[in-house]
């Protein structure tokens, strides 16, 4: 029996990659620098896997930014202007994540949507009639040369066709006009690996854990019956994560294939399907070590699962990427009875070879002690909180009076213009502002220093947003790290890594806190800024908080108990907060739910039943107690929600903002079918870019959201928080952004 990975995080032990790459944005360093320090990281990577005893290493699972992106400019599905930019070739990649604006041109990102049900983001790729497939890079030819010249032969990794036709966007054509040119590209892919010497390809095929039936599942037959007429003597393994692949295991298990990737954590049907038979001239990829989590595992766990399956061959893997887990635990400093319930990146590479050991009869003292950690409770229950959740009844949950009626109240409450403009709360987090923080939370300045700087920055940007004609102020957000950790340093039950950073998208990463115990709130969390900031304007300035489904789906949730429960938990504690701000003057109040699509079920039929029918309640929940008057609003990054509608707006928040110019308001076409009742913010620009809206880009953005949305309803704010831009872009940006919806306010 041997050992395996799907893939490795990239940015690297101390997100070493993330830093090279901006600073390369900043024209700090060279491109040559820049390949140089990824090419060591590469190398870096491959040997930790080497030595920590992991026989079968992938490689390609690098990126710059993105893996879908890489496997879309290795095709060329690029889209012309791209192409044409005079540009060197990593340039016009980076163009493609993230849009460039310079002498050479100006072109927007492709669109960014949620990796499955993970936070990564990938970029979407475009197909159009002007489609030319060939292959216009080296890059997974390159890393496998790098790795077989370190004397390691790897296994190359590539997003498999079904996925990578699913998940991109088509215009005016459509993913069976492709298939052809696709397979052959595969093919060649196929034959030029084989010729380096590779062994293996991995086809990541997540998209097989959805609902794949009807013409899905035809083209998916399609493709893998094609593709697999040559494989020029490639051994493949088809790779599926994030779920059970019940739609298609009998075809799945009957494709001239040498390996299958099955997922035993998120897979709830996993174990049955393979257990209904498994053949024996194939191996398969048993996916038991959690990718997405960070306890450690169970080994008695796993190992009677093993055994139970009655599989000739099995390699013994991880349920999904290391990407999506921290590098590793050694950095952290925890008390080391904390330490042993963890498992990041660089651990569960021990896991692995451990249960190896065990399975195939090793001493049993390894089995023994993982035990001990499973055998006692890790943590004593919150009697308060239990009541509380027992004391729940309907009306917990619902706010009252209905919508419409609110509507009324808080319009002559706020007499807002028609298109009310706002921002969705954070404005830049400069390098000031993080080392600033970063100083007080080493003690390096006092509390008064620290405040002092932060009521200036707060001070600053209200005058800005008063001078420029914003309708609804913010305060900035500059006292917070990020949206959700902010939150759980205030909260009981929560614990913090120093460095278990995730990557979220390109160079952009994310550290999610730790559910470790029950969940309440130890002290206000955000009142004090928000008091400070309404003190010193006439105008409204809206309170804000991140919602309970967010806060839980951006952490690392327990095992032990349901995240159902953890979510109710919080909910809780944030329902105390919104409480708090009213009576402390804010009359409005936007609690972002920015990832409540994160954890919807990649099947369709489990949405309501396993997630929905909770996650919307436990969101109500937080704001049902407050007065007609004061207006809720919540914020999502993304506008895929086309099929939740409804779910939407029974979170019944009076005002909604979202993304949607990077999908061009699509989603407003069914928003107006469905009568959609709350009030709309579609997001008139796109913040992930650095380049700014004209006037007139915005004024036409508005005037399409006009033409579906009935004005008294729409609000006018970017797509998403500033945090992530420069100051002198962010202003300009929203500063287009008023003069557009004045200009627009005009005509109406
Ligand atoms: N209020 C948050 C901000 O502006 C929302 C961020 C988000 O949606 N990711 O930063
Ligand atoms: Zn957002």
């Amino acid at each position: 029996m041997t050992t395996s990975i799907i893939g490795f995080p990239r940015i690297g032990e101390k997100r070493e990659l993330k830093f090279k790459t901006e600073k390369y944005f900043r024209n700090e360093i060279s491109e040559q620098e820049l390949k140089d320090f990824a090419k060591d990281i590469r190398l870096k990577h491959w040997q930790l896997l080497k030595n920590s005893g992991i026989d079968n290493i992938p490689s390609n699972d690098f990126s710059f930014f993105d893996t879908t992106l890489d496997t879309a400019f290795l095709f060329n599905i690029v889209p012309k202007d791209n192409e044409e930019l005079k540009l060197s070739k990593l340039d016009r990649y980076f163009a493609l994540a993230r849009g460039y604006q310079g002498e050479k041109g100006d072109i927007k990102a492709l669109p960014m949507k949620k990796w499955f049900n993970t936070n990564y983001h990938y970029l979407v790729p475009q197909f159009s009639k002007d489609t030319d497939i060939k292959l216009t890079d080296t890059k997974i030819f390159d890393e496998f040369q790098e790795a077989k010249d370190a004397g390691i032969t790897t296994r190359p990794v590539i997003v498999g066709p079904f996925t990578f036709l699913s998940l991109s966007e088509f215009n005016n054509t459509k993913p069976t006009d492709f298939v052809d040119d696709l397979v052959s590209i595969y093919q060649e892919v196929f034959q030029k690996l084989s010729d380096q010497g590779a062994e293996w390809i991995q086809l990541d095929e997540p998209e097989l854990v959805k609902d794949v039936v009807g013409s899905d599942k035809e083209l998916f037959k399609e493709i893998y019956q094609k593709l697999l007429k040559n494989k020029f003597g490639l051994k493949i393994l088809i790779q599926t994560y994030f779920g059970d692949v019940r739609d298609v295991y009998d075809d799945l298990i009957k494709l001239p294939v040498e390996g299958i990737g099955l997922d035993f954590i998120e897979g709830r049907k996993t174990k049955e399907l393979v257990k209904s038979g498994f053949p024996d001239d194939k191996i398969l990829f048993a996916g038991i070590v959690n990718g997405k989590n960070i306890w450690r595992n169970h080994y008695q766990n796993s190992i009677s699962l093993i055994n139970s399956l009655n599989v000739k061959n099995i390699v013994l893997s991880t349920s999904c990427s290391l990407l999506h887990v921290p590098f590793t635990i050694e950095n952290e400093d925890f008390p080391t009875k904390i330490k042993a319930h963890f498992a990041f990146a660089k651990e569960k590479l021990t896991e692995l070879v451990e249960l190896q050991a065990i399975l195939e009869g090793s001493d049993k003292s390894v089995e023994t002690q993982n035990d001990t950690l499973f055998k006692n409770a890790r943590v004593t229950p919150n009697e308060k909180v239990a009541q509380a959740i027992n004391n729940l009844t309907d009306d917990s949950f619902t706010r009252k009076p209905a919508l419409e009626k609110r509507a009324e109240i808080q319009k002559n409450e706020f007499h807002l213009p028609l298109l009310p403009t706002t921002t969705i709360g954070s404005f830049p987090q400069t390098r000031e502002v993080k080392k600033t923080r970063s100083k007080f939370r080493h003690n390096e300045i006092s509390q008064e220093q620290y405040d002092s700087f932060i009521a200036g920055h707060i001070d600053q940007w209200l005058k800005w947003q008063e001078d420029i004609g914003l309708d609804i102020l913010v305060h900035g957000e500059f006292e917070r790290n990020d949206m959700v950790e902010y939150f759980g340093q205030n909260l009981d039950g929560y614990l913090f890594s120093k460095n278990g950073w995730v990557q979220s998208y390109g160079t952009r990463g994310v550290k999610p806190p730790i559910i470790w115990g029950d969940v309440s709130r130890i002290r206000p969390i955000t009142v004090k800024w928000s008091k400070y900031a309404q003190s010193k304007t006439d105008k409204i300035v809206k309170g804000m908080l991140t919602g309970p489904v967010t806060i839980l789906n951006w952490s690392f949730p327990r095992e032990d108990i349901s995240i159902k429960e953890s979510t109710l938990q919080i909910a809780l504690a944030i329902q105390e907060e919104v409480l708090d701000l009213e009576a402390n003057g804010i009359r409005i109040i936007q609690i972002d739910e920015a990832a409540l699509r994160e954890k919807l079920p990649l099947r369709k039929t489990d949405w309501y039943s396993e997630y929905l029918d909770w996650a919307i309640p436990a969101f109500r929940l937080v704001h049902s107690k407050v007065k007609p008057e004061t207006q809720i609003h919540t914020h999502m990054c993304y506008s895929e929600f086309t099929d939740i509608i409804p779910a939407i707006e029974s979170m019944d928040a009076d005002v909604i903002s979202f993304e949607a110019s990077r999908s061009n308001l699509e989603i407003l076409d069914e928003l107006q079918k469905q009568h959609f009742k709350l009030q709309v913010g579609p997001g008139v620009y796109d913040i992930h870019s650095p380049r700014i809206p004209s006037v007139e880009e915005i004024t036409n953005t508005i005037h399409a959201i006009l033409s579906k949305v009935p004005k008294e309803k729409v609000w006018i704010n970017p797509d998403c928080g500033l945090k992530t831009r420069g100051i002198t872009e962010a202003k300009a940006s929203v500063e287009n952004l008023t003069t557009a919806a004045k200009e627009v306010r005009k005509e109406l």
